[in-house]
C-alpha cells in the first residue's frame, strides 16, 4: 500500500490538507530527522508524530506526563483504526507486561508512556529489542525548571538521544516563550534538530477584559447570555473562591464543578472526567486545572482574577477553542487584583533576582489589561510576534476605547495619597476625595486635608479606575505590610508636578453588552437557522449515545467541527459523507450509517434547505452540479414511470429522500403533485386545508400538519403537497 503522508491524512484522519508546517515536519521526521516543534494549542501538533509513526516501520513512542489523559488519547487513535496503546502505572503488572510484549513484536503503531516508566533501565533495554519508528516528547516544556509544569523526570529524557542515536526524536510544546524553547533544545540534547515555530495567534479566540464589578454576577450574565449550554473553564485565584463560585453557578442552573489541588483525588478525577465526557460542564478551578486537557470544544475560559503573567494568561486562555471554532477568553479585572498580586509578589521570600523577573511579568500583564489598542497585537508582541493589523476580534477592536487627559485627576488622586500619609487603601482614598462624611475619616482628621472633597466631579467607579491605572503604570505602589495601602513611587513626582502628561483609558460602561444584543438578535433567526440548530442537536445526541456505549468522550467520536460541517453540507450518502473533515475510513465504517440516519430523519421532518453549499470546497471533483443532478436522476426515473419506492430501491436512497427530490421537481414546475401522490381530490384538499389552517401558527411547517393528520401521511408526501401549493402561489416560496 502506498503510504504518503497525504494519503494517510485523508484516509485515516479524514482531513483534506495539512496545516502550516505539518507537512514539512512530517517529511523531515519520516526521513529520520529530529525536530523541535512550537505550535499553539490547537495547532495540530499530534499529527506531526502520529503520521510519521504510521509511515516509518516500527512503533512510535510518545512520552507524555499526563497519565490521566492517555486513555482518551489512545481511544481517539483506536477510533481511527490505529493500533495504539498506553503503558503506565494505572495498569496491573500482567496487563503492562502483555502490552510490552506486543510492543516488542511490533504489534503497535503508537505507544503512549509516562517518562518515569520509559526511563527505567528495564524498559529501555526492552526498547533495544523493539522496532522503533520515533520518539515524540509531548509537553516538552515540562523540562524547563522555570515553568509551572516542571517535571524532574523530563530531565532524564536527554539520555534517549544518546542511547538511540538513529531514532528520530520530535519534541513538541505550546509554550511560546523563547527561553523555554532554548531550554528544551539544550536539555533534550536536540541541538542538531530542525526547529519549527508557528504563529501563536489563535484567531478564533475573542479576548475581552471587563472592569470588575461583582464578578460572580458578571460571569453569570456572561454564561447566560453567551454560553448557556457549553463547556468552559472559570479560573479563580483561591480554593475558597473556586468552591463559592462553583456553588453559586450551580444554584443558578449551571452544571458547575469545582477543581483544585485541595480536593480529594477521586473527586478531582470524577469532575475532570465529567468535564471531558459531558457537553455542558463548567469547571471552576485554580490554575491547577487544565494542563494538557485536550478537550477540543471548550467554548470559553473565564478569569475571575487576573493571572500573574501573560504567559499564564496565554496558556490558560489557550485551552479554549482547540477545534478552531469561535471561543471566548473573558476576564474581569479590578484594582483589588492589582493590589493583591503586587502584595503577593513583594511579600514573597523569593530571591530579588526572581522577584525582578516576576515584577516585570506582572507589569506586562497589567499593561495588557489597560491597553487601549488591539489586545491580540499586544499579546503577540509580548511573545515577539508582530501582527500587522488590529485583529477585529477583541474588545478594544470591537468597541474602541477612548482615552482622556488624566493630568488633573492623577494629581488629585496622588496628592490625596500624600496628604493622608501614604498608608490608606483605595476605598478610603476615594471616600476622602469625594468628601464623604464618616467616623473613620474624622478620627484621622482627614476631613481637614486639602484634598478632602476635591473629587466630587467623579463617581466612585471612576476614581477606582484612576487609582487602578496609576498602580498599573507604577505611579503608585502598594505597600507590602498586607493592608493594601498606596504610596508614591520614584515616578510619581513628575506627574504630581504636572511635568508629565498622562492619558487614561476610559473604561467602557459595560463591555460586551452591546455585542451581546447583536448576538441575541442573530439567534432569533431565520427558518434555515432553526433547521440547522435542530439537526445540530440531533447529531449531538446521537454522538453522545455512541460515546456512552463505548465509554469515551464524545469528541473522540466526532469533533464539533465535524458535526458543524455535516450541518452545513448535509451529506446525503456515504460517498458525500466521506468528504466531511474529520471522517476517515474507520469512522465512516463505524458511524457513517448512524449519521446518515440522523440526517434522513431530520430532513423528513424539517426538510432540507435549498441553499446547501456544494461539497466542491471539499473535493474538486464534486460541485453543485452533482448535488442538483441527484434531483434530475430521480426525476428521470420518475418520468420513466417508476414509483418513488422503486426509485428508492434502485438508487439505494430512503424513500423520503426521493419524495424530497420530487417535491423540488414539483416546485420547479417539472411535474404536478397529482402525478406523485395518488389521492382523491377530497383527500388532497383536506391535507391542503391543514396547511392553510395551521399556516398562521407556524408558517409552512410540516410537523404540525403531520401531527394534526394523526401521522397518517409521511413527511415526503406532505412535502409534495406543500410544493404544489407553493407553485400555485398559496404560499410564498420557501425551501422544501
Ligand atoms: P495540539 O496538540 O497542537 O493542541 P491537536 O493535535 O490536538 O492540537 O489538533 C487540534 C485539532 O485540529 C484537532 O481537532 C485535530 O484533529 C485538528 N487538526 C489537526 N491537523 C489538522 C488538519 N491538517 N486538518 C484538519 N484538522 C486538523
Ligand atoms: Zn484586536
Amino acid at each position: 500500500m502506498e503510504t504518503s503522508p497525504q494519503r494517510i491524512l485523508r484516509t485515516i484522519f479524514g482531513y483534506e490538507s495539512f496545516r502550516g508546517d505539518q507537512e514539512a515536519i512530517i517529511e523531515h521526521v519520516v526521513s529520520g530527522g529530529d525536530a523541535v516543534v512550537l505550535m499553539p494549542t490547537g495547532g495540530g501538533k499530534s499529527l506531526c508524530y502520529q503520521v510519521p509513526s504510521l509511515i516509518r516501520p516500527g512503533v512510535g513512542i510518545v512520552v507524555s506526563p499526563l497519565i490521566a489523559l492517555m486513555q482518551d488519547q489512545v481511544s481517539a487513535m483506536q477510533q481511527l483504526g490505529i493500533r495504539a496503546t498506553f503503558i503506565n502505572s494505572t495498569l496491573v503488572w500482567d496487563e503492562a507486561s502483555k502490552r510490552e510484549d506486543l510492543m516488542r513484536r511490533g504489534q503497535y503503531d503508537l505507544v503512549y508512556i509516562a517518562p518515569e516508566r520509559l526511563m527505567t533501565e528495564r524498559f529501555l533495554s526492552c526498547l533495544e529489542y523493539t522496532p522503533l519508528a520515533l520518539f515524540a516528547i509531548d509537553e516538552a516544556h515540562c523540562v524547563s525548571q522555570w515553568g509551572h509544569d516542571f517535571r524532574p523526570e523530563y530531565i532524564q529524557l536527554s539520555a534517549l538521544k544518546q542511547r538511540f542515536t538513529n531514532i528520530p526524536c520530535i519534541a513538541l510544546t505550546a509554550t511560546a516563550d523563547p527561553p523555554t524553547h532554548q531550554e528544551i533544545i539544550n536539555r533534550l540534547g536536540l541541538g542538531q534538530a530542525e526547529r519549527y515555530s508557528a504563529s501563536f495567534n489563535r484567531p478564533n479566540i475573542r479576548y475581552r477584559i471587563l472592569q470588575k464589578n461583582n464578578p460572580r454576577k458578571q460571569v453569570l450574565r456572561f454564561l447566560r447570555e453567551e454560553h448557556s449550554d457549553a463547556s468552559g473553564i472559570v479560573y479563580c485565584l483561591s480554593r475558597k473562591k473556586v468552591e463559592a463560585t462553583a456553588t453559586f453557578l450551580s444554584e443558578n442552573g449551571f452544571s458547575a464543578l469545582p477543581y483544585h489541588a485541595g480536593l480529594p483525588a477521586n473527586m478531582r478525577q470524577t469532575n475532570q472526567e465529567r468535564f471531558l465526557k459531558e457537553s455542558n460542564i463548567v469547571i471552576v478551578a485554580t490554575i491547577a486545572f487544565g494542563m494538557g486537557i485536550d478537550k477540543p470544544d471548550v467554548r470559553f475560559v473565564a478569569h475571575l482574577d487576573m493571572p500573574k503573567s501573560l504567559e499564564g494568561y496565554y496558556q490558560e486562555t489557550g485551552r479554549a477553542g482547540r477545534d478552531g471554532l469561535p471561543s471566548d477568553a473573558w476576564m474581569t479585572y479590578g484594582i483589588a487584583d492589582v493590589v493583591l498580586l503586587r502584595q503577593l509578589l513583594e511579600g514573597s521570600n523569593a530571591e530579588e533576582r526572581i522577584k525582578r523577573i516576576e515584577r516585570h511579568k506582572l507589569e506586562a500583564m497589567l499593561g495588557f489589561c489597560e491597553t487601549t489598542t488591539c489586545r491580540r497585537q499586544a499579546l503577540l508582541s509580548y511573545f515577539a510576534e508582530q501582527l500587522a493589523e488590529p485583529c477585529g476580534n477583541c474588545d478594544t477592536c470591537l468597541e474602541p476605547v477612548d482615552t482622556w487627559d488624566g493630568a488633573v485627576a492623577a494629581q488629585k488622586a496622588m496628592s490625596c495619597v500624600y496628604r493622608t500619609g501614604q498608608r490608606f487603601g483605595v476605598n478610603y482614598l476615594v471616600d476622602v476625595l469625594r468628601g464623604k462624611q464618616n467616623a473613620r475619616i474624622e478620627q484621622f482628621g482627614h476631613h481637614r486635608v486639602s484634598t478632602y472633597g476635591i473629587g466630587k466631579d467623579f463617581d466612585e467607579t471612576q476614581w477606582k479606575s484612576v487609582y487602578r491605572q496609576l498602580v498599573a503604570a507604577g505611579l503608585l505602589a502598594v505597600d507590602i505590610d498586607g493592608h493594601g495601602g498606596l504610596k508614591l513611587t520614584g515616578k510619581s513626582r513628575a506627574v504630581l508636578k504636572g511635568e508629565q502628561p498622562i492619558l487614561f483609558r476610559k473604561d467602557p460602561v459595560q463591555t460586551g453588552r452591546t455585542k451581546n444584543k447583536v448576538q441575541l438578535q442573530k439567534k432569533s433567526s431565520r427558518p434555515e437557522d432553526e433547521n440547522g440548530k435542530a439537526l445540530w442537536e440531533s447529531l449531538r445526541l446521537r454522538r453522545y449515545d455512541l460515546a456512552q456505549e463505548q465509554n469515551v468522550p464524545p469528541y473522540v467520536i466526532f469533533h464539533d467541527s465535524t458535526l458543524s460541517e455535516i450541518v452545513t453540507y448535509r451529506p446525503g450518502n456515504i460517498e458525500e459523507l466521506q468528504f466531511i473533515s474529520g471522517i476517515g475510513e474507520s469512522k465512516l465504517n463505524r458511524y457513517g450509517n448512524a449519521i446518515l440516519e440522523v440526517i434522513e430523519k431530520h430532513d423528513a421532518e424539517w426538510g432540507c434547505p435549498n441553499d446547501i453549499p456544494t461539497l466542491a470546497a471539499l473535493s474538486p471533483k464534486r460541485g453543485k452540479k452533482e448535488v442538483v443532478d441527484t434531483v434530475a436522476v430521480t426525476l428521470e426515473l420518475f418520468k420513466k414511470r417508476n414509483t418513488p419506492a422503486q426509485i428508492a430501491a434502485v438508487r439505494e436512497l430512503k424513500s423520503s429522500t426521493i419524495y424530497t427530490h420530487l417535491a423540488k421537481a414539483i416546485e420547479a414546475g417539472e411535474i404536478e403533485t397529482t402525478e406523485v401522490v395518488d389521492f382523491s381530490d377530497i383527500e388532497l384538499r383536506s391535507i391542503e386545508c391543514a396547511f392553510e389552517i395551521l399556516d398562521s401558527e407556524s408558517p409552512m411547517s410540516l410537523r404540525p400538519v403531520f401531527d394534526v393528520l394523526e401521522e397518517k401521511y409521511d413527511y415526503g408526501i406532505l412535502r409534495c403537497v406543500r410544493a404544489g401549493m407553493i407553485v400555485r402561489g398559496d404560499f410564498p416560496a420557501i425551501s422544501v
